[in-house]
């Protein structure tokens, strides 16, 4: 992933902050996050050559010690390690496995603006995340010259001109990476073209690094005219600790909507009773269950797919098991296609 100097919405800042005393936590959280997989598995009483350095070098490791604080010890299946660890697989080469499964390079609207849908729209304000998914989409991202920035209105121009545009998705990279000042310069010009009625964060930071829900960014919730969806990302019922719970709930309580998307990976929640577990821990939460995605394709995370046949047997069992609304929608991304292809 890019850094995130240079292309940003505002003017770029240290990031993040040397001084830590003048910090806030999840700032400092952040910076304090583990960079090296050896580091982890060693703290984790498992075999360091585990880890690929050579994956590394392809998408950098990173992971905040309080997501790491959720893994078994000594277990190498753990399902948390398995999504963040780096492995010899990633540099196998697989048929099908490319570096923009999804299309995002023909949808681009403006700098920054992705519009595959009606009514939606996308903006990447960011290509930093606090955790990097190793079966992420947009692993290969060319980021440099693709976010919304200072320089370059066109993004906001583009949507303010299009009265059809009537949802922002804020996504990235992780949109909570901007800090809540810059969220706000966001929801303002966002809040003044009047034919947006919604706004959406696609954001894994509740999840993996729950300090950064401050007091601030629940205000802003709270205080736009716009409905405001919020959209986390977790895979596994683990990771929803009591941290990760008061997230969600300050979120909640400002009046934002929550909804989990995950992704259906080996290993991790390939099994009806792993996902039954966390759509009813998501419930507890505040949380519903929304999209449940099949892997996308891209090349380095061929060993977390599941085949088709076998993503449909885990939904029937899922399906038997659960009130219909904690089901998520099995759904995969076609590029051109007009929305999420439902997987019935
Ligand atoms: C996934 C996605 C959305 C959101 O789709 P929904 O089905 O509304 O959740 C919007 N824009 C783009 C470019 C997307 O990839
Ligand atoms: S949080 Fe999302 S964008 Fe960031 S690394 Fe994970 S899958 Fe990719």
């Amino acid at each position: 992933m890019g850094s995130q100097n240079g292309s940003l919405y505002l003017p770029a800042r240290p990031f993040p902050p040397r001084t830590l005393g003048l910090a806030v936590p999840w700032k400092r959280e952040l910076s304090d996050a583990f960079t090296q997989p050896e580091k982890l598995l060693t703290n984790l009483g498992l075999d360091p050559a585990l880890a690929a350095q050579a994956a590394a070098r392809q998408f950098p490791f990173l992971v905040p010690r309080g997501f790491a604080r959720l893994m078994t010890p000594g277990d190498p299946a753990d399902p948390l390690l398995r999504q963040v660890l780096p492995i010899a697989a990633e540099l196998e080469q697989h048929p099908g496995y490319i570096q923009d499964p999804v299309g995002d390079g023909q949808s681009r609207r403006a700098t920054g603006l992705l519009q595959k849908y009606r009514g939606r729209a996308l903006l990447l304000v960011t290509s930093a995340c606090a955790l990097h998914c190793r079966y992420c989409f947009r692993r290969h991202f060319p980021y440099g010259d693709a976010l919304i920035n200072d320089r370059d209105q066109a993004a906001l121009t583009a949507i303010a001109a299009d009265p059809g545009i009537t949802e922002v998705v804020l996504s990235g990279g992780d949109p909570l990476m901007l800090d809540d000042e810059r969220l706000a310069v966001l929801f303002d010009r966002l809040t003044a073209i009047a034919h947006v009625r919604r706004l959406r964060l696609h954001t894994r930071l509740p999840v993996v690094l729950p300090s950064r829900i401050t007091p601030a960014f629940c205000s802003l919730l709270g205080g736009s005219r716009l409905r405001i969806a919020i959209v986390i990302h977790a895979n596994h019922p683990r990771e929803l600790s009591p941290q990760v719970r008061l997230a969600l709930e300050a979120m909640k309580t400002a009046g934002a909507t929550l909804l989990n998307q995950s992704v259906l990976l080996r290993g991790v929640n390939d099994d009806a009773a792993s996902l039954a577990d966390l759509s009813e821990t998501l419930f507890d939460a505040g949380v519903l269950p929304y999209y449940l995605h099949l892997l996308d394709p891209v090349a380095g995370a061929a060993h977390f797919a599941v085949s088709l046949a076998e993503a449909r047997a885990i939904m029937d069992r899922l399906r038997a098991e659960m009130p219909g609304y904690l089901v998520p929608k099995l759904v995969r991304e076609l590029p051109g296609g007009a929305c999420k292809e439902p997987i019935g």
